[in-house]
């Protein structure tokens, strides 16, 4: 096995939004250095970072001499081309290695390597052009979603397909194929599970954590969703399937979908920390972050016992409004920590920030951080 990266070496983030600046924090925290490389400028990782690198992600001799001046790659999001991953390989070692994000930042890819490794997905099918959609419709039947095959997030390149919609014009509003169509899941519920993989093989994960969304975007994230055991011990059995199939070095988010019937499907992968880990950094010994540091380092572990039942809402442009937000009424409840990524245009949809809060039990925690964004 490679010798562990120790504190005081360099570590180097792909990307530069809050998931960079928040493990530029645990990287801080532990004695590294932190490099980003994005093509933005005054990035919520760049604001953190010893230096910020404004680069294109496909501009090959920048990503050379960053990973030259660092000593692991990692990234903070997953659509960075699969030839900057390898290229940067050949500098640093590059953990997760290129072939995860080749494989998780394409839906049909992905769909592809969890049927292979077993894994229950909806129901999908291909769609490389507008002449596959009427058989595709014929198997998966209305109502359906078409998604855009490649750099898809948060339900953007995303249409649901009733019987009534012309499913041309469908396609041709997410920019065309490729494509996958799936089948429409009436879920009962939506959760997460983010895990750890260090370089010996072994995992870790934050229990289920229970999500709710509005308008496609996360916006509710409550640890220790109370599923019977067995059916959570099924889910985190595919966690380590699939991370042990895709050999990740790193943390990584699955996402999936509760049936009507207690069934649990992958909806996706992300290979990174996750946006309903952020509850992670005040419940546990090692927060996501802590975890993807560590776990890149090729270091030992840490706890990702919860200390007490907690809930985490996102801080969107929209709740903002037209004057600035009262944060001092928003933290008079002290069970409550704010999160703010350094952004300074607040936009309807952009994930300005978040808030975390304790609770007795799960409702009072979730009650807690809401009423705290309500007071905003
Ligand atoms: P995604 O970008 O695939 O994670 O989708 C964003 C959100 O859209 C999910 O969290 C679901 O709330 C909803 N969604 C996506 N795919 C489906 C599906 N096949 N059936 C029902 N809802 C879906």
């Amino acid at each position: 096995m490679s010798q562990p990266i120790l504190p005081g070496a360099t570590i180097g983030i792909l990307g530069s939004g809050q998931l960079g600046r928040m493990l530029a924090q645990s990287a801080r925290r532990m004695g590294y250095r932190v490099h980003t490389l994005s093509p933005g400028e005054d990035t919520p990782t760049g604001q953190l970072a010893d230096r910020e690198v404004i680069a294109d992600y496909d501009d090959l001799s920048a990503i050379s001499a960053f990973a030259r001046d660092v000593d692991v790659v990692t990234f903070e999001f997953e659509n960075v081309a699969y030839g900057a991953a390898d290229c940067a390989a050949q500098y640093a070692p590059v953990r997760p290695q290129g072939q995860v994000l080749h494989t998780t930042q394409n839906r049909l890819r992905e769909k592809t390597a969890l049927t292979h490794a077993g894994i229950p997905t909806a129901p999908y099918q291909r769609v490389e052009q507008a002449e596959d959609l009427a058989g595709a419709l014929a198997q998966i039947g209305t109502p359906a979603v078409l998604k855009t095959a490649g750099f898809g997030y948060d339900g953007k390149g995303q249409v649901r397909i009733d019987a009534q919609t012309d499913p041309v014009a469908a396609l041709t509003s997410i920019g065309g194929g490729p494509a996958v169509l799936e089948g429409f899941v009436d879920f009962a519920a939506e959760c997460s599970v983010v895990a750890a993989r260090g370089v010996g093989g072994e995992v870790m994960h934050y229990g289920l954590i229970e999500n709710r969304h509005h308008q496609h975007i996360l916006d509710v994230s409550i640890a220790d969703m109370p599923l019977p055991p067995k059916q959570a011990e099924k889910a985190y059995e595919m966690v380590r399937a699939i991370m042990n199939e895709l050999d990740v070095i790193g943390v990584l988010c699955i996402e999936f979908f509760l049936t009507q019937s207690g069934e649990l499907l992958v909806n996706e992968l992300a290979p990174r920390p996750h946006n309903s880990g952020h509850l992670t950094i005040e419940a546990c010994p090692s927060s996501q972050f802590d975890q993807q540091l560590r776990a890149v380092c090729g270091l030992p572990l840490g706890s990702t016992e919860r200390k007490a039942p907690v809930a985490m809402v996102n801080l969107l442009g929209e709740h903002w409004g037209d004057r600035a937000p009262n944060w001092a009424a928003a933290l008079r409840d002290p069970a409550v920590n704010i999160h703010l990524y350094g952004k300074a245009k607040a936009m309807p949809g952009r994930k300005m920030g978040h808030i975390t809060a304790f609770g007795r039990d799960r409702e009072d925690a979730t009650q807690r951080a809401l009423a705290a964004r309500s007071a905003l």
